[in-house]
């Protein structure tokens, strides 16, 4: 996997973690921010990992993305439309899933 990507990764795990520990003793607008943080950071990963996709061939919106565990260590990128949950492709690369995405198989 890039290392691009697992930066986003590793921003998310940390945005997570710093929200899971506000939980136990942060202030509610702690807890708001660490929420923003964690949003903006899972978001920051599906426009990566996204770039280049097409809007669904079905409803027109733009489709979602994440990173799949496939055992082994290995992982995935899975797009998909939220609206739609049978239109879900899958490829080992970010390209590669948006090029299974975009030929729209
Ligand atoms: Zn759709």
């Amino acid at each position: 996997m890039g290392n691009q990507m697992k930066s986003f990764q590793q921003a998310i795990d940390a945005a997570q973690q710093r929200y899971n520990e506000l939980q136990e003793e942060g202030s509610r607008a702690d807890l708001e921010e660490a929420s923003d943080v964690l949003r903006s950071a899972r978001s920051a990963l599906v426009t990566f990992l996204t770039a280049g996709s097409k809007p669904c061939q079905v409803c027109g919106c733009m489709p979602h993305a994440l990173v799949q565990p496939v055992g082994k260590g290995l992982q995935c990128i899975e797009i998909g439309c939220l609206n739609c949950p049978h239109r879900r492709v899958r490829g080992f690369t970010p390209a590669l899933a948006v090029e299974a995405w975009n030929d729209g198989s």
